[in-house]
């Protein structure tokens, strides 16, 4: 039903008049709106490609997915997630915006935000290892987004460094909420890192509980940053996207996430073990806080505060003033 409205959809578009004024309109966007240009990237349901709005020729990233498909291979739950939470979500730097959904006879359109840096996975290939000033830039701008996302009741379940893309100043934009949870009603307050559990969450395992196909012990997605309690309990809570910022913390400054094995059971034997080994020179005071991050009990991890507050990240300045800073040069 949402989907009903064909070939536009209603999108707020703010303008300045003659006299210097803002106004808003509200437009309907189309199709016929965009001029549509490369191909960003292809998911396994879906295409991205870069587009400009021929009216105010702003770019974006349209990400088109094929009804067809989504049906066939029963997604359209998590195209709707996806859709809703980015609602949700609004306007903060470090997530992805959604403006406008619309369709077609064969495809849904998701106008996006454009990163044009790509993957924050793709630098850290191309460096192999970031350096702890990196390290704290990139981290400091994932934590900002964490705990938004968290105030407005949204856990994301699956943060990684493939989810975490960069825009033309290389800042932060956090993408991929086809699996996140929305917390009914969103919290108030920002500080409840645990104790809100979300049951059955998570792509890990498949819960596609309305499914009538709905197979116990299949998992999507990437098993090396899911946390211990979603394996053993199934169930998912904001701490959980904390477990994952731990693994992201290890990643960028050793190259490698902390759990990782030949196959998915193997990964997962670590993680519920905590089996995992920091290299030879990750940095200690970083190496203090991933300690505090990757802990079995969600309850004991570090609070969103707690790990501003840490020593790693000495120096930030968190808020508003987090997004206008230069990113450090890559090394
Ligand atoms: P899957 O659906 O298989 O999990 P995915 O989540 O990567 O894959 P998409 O969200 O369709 O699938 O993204 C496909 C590719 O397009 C990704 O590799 C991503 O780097 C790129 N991409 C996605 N969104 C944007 C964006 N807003 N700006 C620039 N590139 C993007």
């Amino acid at each position: 039903d949402e989907w009903k409205e064909k070939g536009a959809a209603m999108g707020i578009q703010k303008d300045v008049d003659a006299n210097g004024n803002t106004v808003t309109r509200v437009v309907k966007k189309g199709v016929k709106d965009f001029n549509f240009g490369r191909t960003l990237g292809e998911g396994s349901y879906s295409t991205v490609v870069a587009a400009t709005d021929r009216t105010t020729l702003k770019e974006y990233a349209i990400k088109v997915l094929d009804k067809r498909h989504i049906i066939k291979e029963k997604k359209v739950k998590y195209v709707n997630i996806e859709k809703n939470t980015l609602n949700r979500l609004g306007e903060h730097p470090g997530v992805v915006r959604l403006y406008y959904t619309f369709q077609d006879e064969r495809s849904l359109y998701f106008v996006l935000d454009l990163a044009t840096g790509g993957e924050l996975l793709g630098f850290l290939k191309r460096m192999t290892t970031f350096d702890e000033e990196c390290t704290r830039y990139y981290s400091a701008q994932i934590l900002d987004t964490i705990e938004y996302m968290h105030m407005k009741g949204v856990i994301h379940r699956d943060l990684k460094p493939e989810n975490v893309l960069l825009d033309d100043q290389m800042r932060v934009k956090i993408t991929d909420f086809g699996t996140a949870k929305i917390l009914d009603p969103p919290e108030k307050t920002g500080d409840g890192t645990n104790g809100d559990s979300a049951n059955g969450a998570g792509s890990y395992p498949n819960d596609q509980t309305e499914g009538d196909d709905a197979k116990a012990n299949s998992f999507v997605g990437t098993a090396e940053y899911v946390s211990p309690e979603l394996l053993t309990y199934k169930a998912a809570c904001k701490a959980s996207d904390l477990w994952a910022f731990g693994c992201i913390v290890f990643q960028l400054l050793s190259g490698r996430p902390p759990f990782k094995a030949g196959n998915e059971y193997q990964t997962f034997q670590k993680i519920v073990n905590l089996e995992y080994e920091f290299p030879k020179g990750f940095p200690p005071v970083a190496k203090d806080l991933v300690e505090r991050l990757l802990v079995l009990d969600p309850a004991k991890r570090l609070s969103i505060e707690h790990i501003k507050n840490h020593e790693f990240f000495e120096g930030v300045e968190w808020g508003r003033k987090l997004w206008k800073q230069k990113a450090p040069r890559l090394k």
